[in-house]
């Protein structure tokens, strides 16, 4: 049954109590008090008594009714100020970017633009592109975390590879001024876990992000060791550091902390607060240690759930990604750009691409042709999508690779082409070196 209104709740209590002690006080009266004399003067009393017992209730209802009240308001107001200062706040960060794509893409139609400056120009328009696709990202994340529409999924991880990965495509960011190690705590054998890597990674990176965003000498540290049955992982740097009274609050979404005037820091205020969202989906704990002027550590754990294994299975059959000559790939795509796109990200591969224009189409192709090593498959589609087609295909050929790629980077859509049949996703917009990895990654000499 539905909840009453406060204002009907207190008006049929008030009836209620009105009416009981109407019929019932003069009966629980005469029952305990025998005297006559004192009988009539409790009488006299007894309006009395009611109008204390209610006012005693009303005053109780309305003070829990009250501080719920102010409550949600005190949170209305800190989420209206949040908001205020995200919207501010993402226009700036959503701007600057923006500014210099429309910029340079101008200069770019200019005919007195030499080749080097032309290279700068697509390099500084790629990299603002980066950084739109960030935010967007950010935000996307943060409304699935906050609703409850993300879901773990967890696969074998080789932890320390992952680490030497983001050790890799970090070594590069980072300026001469500053010394950047990590510290795996243990051996490679035991390092082979149960966990979902992307929600890892995304950890590792928006911390280390960070600490690169505000250091700016010294050391900056990944390391992870085993603490009872968690791995906990540390991120430290020499930089900036933290106020103690905010170290709780930085969790929060779109919360930014200008310790520094002279300097605006990029960023939405966003990265720890995905971060805590991913700890928290990984039944892990997340928080800094932090001192103004000497630099933070951050720390978060996930559980250890080791997977041990089987070395009988042979190691690294990956073929070169450059030696795809006899590999025949199904692109299933119906937008002609983004077709292009993949053909063009693949030529140099030499492999035999076909193509198909929706899902049905690459049904059929699949059915009529045996030589199809791997299928990239586009789920928005006309006629039939990407994922009725795959759950058709997986009837005829179970062991195909199918990659699903998408412009929805949601999980949910991720599980339902995983749900469908899928090996693997890959979301729009992805890089060259993406696709081509996750390629490789399936044209093992098992499958072909
Ligand atoms: P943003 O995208 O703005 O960096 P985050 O949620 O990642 O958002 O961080 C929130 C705030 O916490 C930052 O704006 C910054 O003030 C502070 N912060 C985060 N990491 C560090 C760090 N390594 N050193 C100093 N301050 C940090």
């Amino acid at each position: 049954m539905q909840k009453l209104k406060f204002e009907y709740r207190i008006i049929a209590a008030y009836i209620l109590i009105g009416g009981v002690w109407i019929i019932f006080s003069d009966k629980v009266l005469n029952y305990f008090v025998k005297e006559p004399d004192l009988l009539t003067r409790i009488q006299t009393f007894k309006g009395w008594i009611y109008v204390l017992i209610t006012a005693l209730l009303f005053y109780y209802l309305l003070k829990s009714h009250l501080a719920k009240i102010r409550n949600a308001e005190q949170r209305a107001i800190d989420s209206d100020r949040l908001k205020t200062a995200f919207l501010q706040n993402i226009s700036h960060e959503i701007r600057t970017p923006m500014n210099s794509i429309i910029g340079f893409s101008e200069l770019l139609k200019d005919k007195n633009t030499s080749e080097t400056e032309r290279n700068e120009y697509l390099s500084l328009i790629s990299k603002s592109s980066d950084q739109l696709l960030n935010i967007v990202n950010e935000v996307l994340d943060i409304s699935l975390i906050e609703t409850g529409n993300i879901n773990l999924n967890k696969k074998r991880v080789h932890l320390n590879k992952l680490l030497d990965e983001i050790y890799l495509s970090f070594k590069v960011l980072i300026n001469n001024n500053i010394v950047f190690s990590i510290e795996k705590g243990l051996p490679d054998q035991q390092s082979l876990i149960l966990t979902d890597d992307l929600k890892v990674r995304q950890i590792l990176n928006n911390l280390l992000n960070n600490a690169i965003k505000f250091t700016e000498k010294g050391h900056i540290r990944l390391s992870y060791s085993l603490v009872n049955d968690d791995l906990e992982f540390c991120i430290e740097d020499t930089g900036i550091g933290i106020d103690k009274q905010l170290h709780e609050k930085i969790f929060d979404r779109f919360n930014k902390v200008e310790q520094d005037t002279v300097r605006l820091y990029e960023g939405v205020g966003l990265g720890l607060a995905i971060c805590k969202g991913n700890v928290d989906l990984l039944k892990g704990r997340i928080w800094i240690e932090s001192e103004p002027g000497k630099g933070s550590r951050f720390f978060f754990t996930i559980h250890y759930e080791p997977v041990y294994e089987d070395n009988t299975l042979s190691k690294n059959k990956t073929k070169s990604i450059k030696d795809l000559n006899n590999v025949t790939i199904l692109v299933a795509e119906d937008d002609e750009l983004n077709f292009l796109y993949i053909k063009e990200i693949l030529k140099g591969t030499e492999a035999n691409i076909l193509r198909a224009i929706n899902g049905k189409e690459a049904v059929e192709i699949c059915q009529t042709n045996n030589l199809i090593d791997i299928l990239l498959i586009d789920i928005k589609m006309p006629v039939m999508n990407g994922y009725e087609a795959i759950k058709q295909i997986r009837e005829f050929r179970p062991s195909l690779p199918i990659i699903a790629q998408t412009a929805f980077a949601l999980s949910n859509e991720m599980l339902k082409a995983f749900n469908a049949g899928s090996n693997d996703y890959i979301s729009k917009p992805f890089k060259k070196d993406q696709l081509l990895a996750l390629i490789s990654k399936y044209l093992s000499a098992d499958n072909l």
